[in-house]
């Protein structure tokens, strides 16, 4: 008998609650709780047609929101082959031509220097650590600073775990053999090569190969065995080198801010939670691909040259590194806020990474000898 009145109650509240997320999220759409409206977003990712993993996340994404929404939101994908800008995705969306897109928040560096902190930074956080600084640390706090300014919203958008080092033609024994070196490395990395005397360009996924074959570039590192082997870089370049440089490679979803406050709040939480789920799936995804490439790599490949860069070439990058971030940090009190952010959060959860998976292994290691 106690029911009803408590159901109306509940049913009131959750009235007055929507209506005031409306009033003061979203003013323009004047959405109801109830609300029938039709919504197609369009999103150009930088990734070629049907392009593995990455493409597979936009689709996946698409489908979600879809289903989620009983077909009242959906996702049209653009791959890079039908808007020709693979580069050009912050400013497409930013302009509003599209309302969101799939990339990798390094690429914008020329477009404003603080969005290279948000995909992976060298010497800094793997995966778990980096995504609990996004989720818990107050990353996508910085992230969303960082993109506001530009009227965009930004969400992790699936990561590729650890990355290779890269493809090289010739073996890396010193510094010197880095002078002058043509690499396509994006993000903090590229500048750390600069640095040391390489020349890096960023080069679009779909001109990689060409470029290697053509000698436009020397080097290239693009993802690790879940993505590289079927792009063929080691038929021209066979040493591959662990990585260094990005150690949790979080890809990007870009929204329109108008867009998004456009969205009725259902809907926008259906996408907001889609895009976490398919971010998180392609994590998954990248990991299984990875450990089934890695095998197939031995197996099917075995003039591949796997290597580890000389610790002395790894201290001079580390050294390189340190330099820039404090130059950086200097330049832009952003900037600095970030770095700073990171290096806090790096101290205190790699603390807790070390003595439980590091130690965990490291324990296994043992055993063996
Ligand atoms: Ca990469």
């Amino acid at each position: 008998m106690f029911r009803k009145p408590i159901q109306i109650a509940l049913c009131l509240l959750v009235a007055c609650v929507l209506s005031a997320c409306d009033e003061v999220e979203s003013p323009s759409a004047q959405p109801t709780a109830t609300s029938t409206e039709r919504v197609t977003l369009t999103l150009a990712e930088t990734w070629g047609p049907n392009y593995p993993i990455f493409g597979d996340t936009t689709k996946h994404l698409a489908k979600m929101v879809d289903q989620m929404s009983n077909g009242r939101l959906k996702i049209r994908v653009d791959s890079a082959n039908k808007h020709k800008s693979p580069l050009g995705v912050l400013d497409m969306v930013k302009a509003g031509q599209y309302d969101m897109g799939h990339s990798g928040s390094y690429y914008w560096k020329g477009k404003d220097p603080n969005t290279l902190y948000f995909t992976s930074m060298p010497f800094s956080m793997t995966t778990p650590e980096q995504l609990a600084w996004f989720y818990e640390g107050g990353g996508l706090e910085l992230m969303q600073k960082v993109y506001g300014r530009h009227g965009l919203l930004s969400f992790p958008g699936g990561n590729t775990g650890n990355q290779m080092g890269g493809w090289f033609r010739k073996e890396i024994n010193s510094l010197a053999d880095f002078e002058g070196l043509k690499m396509r490395i994006p993000g903090f990395a590229g500048e750390i090569m600069a640095k040391l005397g390489a020349k890096p360009v960023n080069i679009a996924p779909g001109e990689l190969f060409t470029a290697l074959e053509r000698n436009t570039i020397d080097a290239l590192e693009w993802v690790g065995p879940s993505l590289d082997l079927r792009m063929g870089f080691h038929k021209i370049a066979p040493y591959y080198y662990t990585g260094w440089h990005e150690p949790g490679t979080e890809l990007q979803f870009l929204v329109n801010r108008k867009s998004w406050d456009e969205l009725p709040p259902d809907l926008r939480e259906i996408l907001r939670v889609a895009m976490r789920v398919a971010a998180y799936d392609m994590y998954v995804q990248t990991y299984h691909e990875s450990a089934l490439n890695w095998e197939a790599m031995k197996r099917e490949y075995p003039d591949i040259q796997v290597k580890t860069f000389p610790p002395k070439v790894i201290q001079a990058m580390r050294k390189a590194n340190d330099e820039l971030l404090a130059e950086f940090a200097a330049a832009d009190p952003l900037a600095k806020e970030i770095i700073d952010s990171q290096a806090a959060y790096l101290e205190k959860s790699r603390a807790w990474t070390a003595i439980s998976d590091q130690a965990y292994l490291n324990s296994l290691e043992r055993l063996a000898d």
